[in-house]
């Protein structure tokens, strides 16, 4: 029997585990894709391939070329462009298509969460809430952050930025989840944060700089999702194992 092709849209620690399980798997040929914005530590087992595919138009010609069977889109909750072109260009192809969507983090006792829609509400919430902000939201729109004049940044990051940041006020941390509680409060102490900027990208990996900020008592600037596309989406990888077993 000549196995199916499936396309895994990844670059998180779901697409990563689901690669990990379906290698080996003779029913299945697993084609992993990454965008290629950081210096991947783990590549996924089986045939990968790096880099964007050029909009919808680029992304059908992709799932044509290579005769893909089902695509399943597993990259991470606020890569949002992305997973609207996979909808698209799969609803175009028409090849089955699986989000997995890891549920959003949710508010406990003690927290003191400020809900924002976008990045750049976060920046303007910032002034009036504190004089050092930690944020933990990568470095593809801190220029968004650019324009405070009263706030100190600390921003943490994956890889070395290749360009100088568009930041004059910001202190760079180079490290990679996951983190630890003790050492999430570590650092919060050593720079003297008073608030947390997070996306609610939920997840076990980087849960911790929450935990801190509550036994702190640090607000949290907390982006909301953008949205999903809709269609087929389970939470978890044993969903997506699931679902590929229907199809
Ligand atoms: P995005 O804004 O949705 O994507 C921007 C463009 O990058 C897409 O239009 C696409 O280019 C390309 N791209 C994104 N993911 C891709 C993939 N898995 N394979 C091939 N091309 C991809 O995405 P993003 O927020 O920049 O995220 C990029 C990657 O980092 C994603 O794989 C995501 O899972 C991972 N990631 C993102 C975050 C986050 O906070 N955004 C956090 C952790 C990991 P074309 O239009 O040319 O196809």
């Amino acid at each position: 029997m000549t196995p199916r092709r499936l396309l895994l849209l990844g670059g998180t620690t779901e697409a990563l585990a689901l690669a990990e399980r379906l290698a080996g798997d003779s029913r299945l040929e697993v084609i992993s894709s990454l965008a290629g914005r950081t210096v991947a530590h783990r590549l996924p087992p089986g045939r990968v391939r790096v880099g964007g595919f050029g909009g919808v138009a680029g992304l059908k010609a992709f799932l044509d070329a290579e005769k893909i069977g089902l695509v399943i889109d597993a990259t991470h909750p606020f890569a949002a462009a992305i997973s609207r072109h996979a909808a698209s260009a799969c609803a175009e192809a028409k090849v089955p298509r699986l989000q997995v969507l890891r549920p959003a983090w949710q508010p406990e006792p003690g927290d003191h969460w400020i809900p924002v829609p976008t990045m750049v509400a976060a920046a303007a919430a910032l002034p009036d809430l504190a004089r050092v902000a930690f944020l933990a939201i990568g470095r593809q729109e801190l220029a968004i952050f650019a324009g405070l004049k009263t706030v100190r940044l600390v921003v943490r990051m994956v890889d070395a930025p290749a360009q100088p940041l568009p930041l004059e006020n910001a202190t760079v941390i180079l490290a990679r989840g996951p983190y630890g509680i003790a050492s999430e409060e570590a650092l919060f102490t050593e720079h003297g944060i008073e608030v947390v900027v997070s996306k609610n990208s939920g997840g076990d990996a980087t849960i911790a700089k929450l935990t801190a900020a509550r036994r702190r008592g640090l607000p949290v600037v907390m982006i909301q999702r953008p949205e999903a596309p809709g269609g087929d989406h389970v939470e978890t990888v044993a969903g997506a194992l699931a679902w590929l077993k229907a199809q």
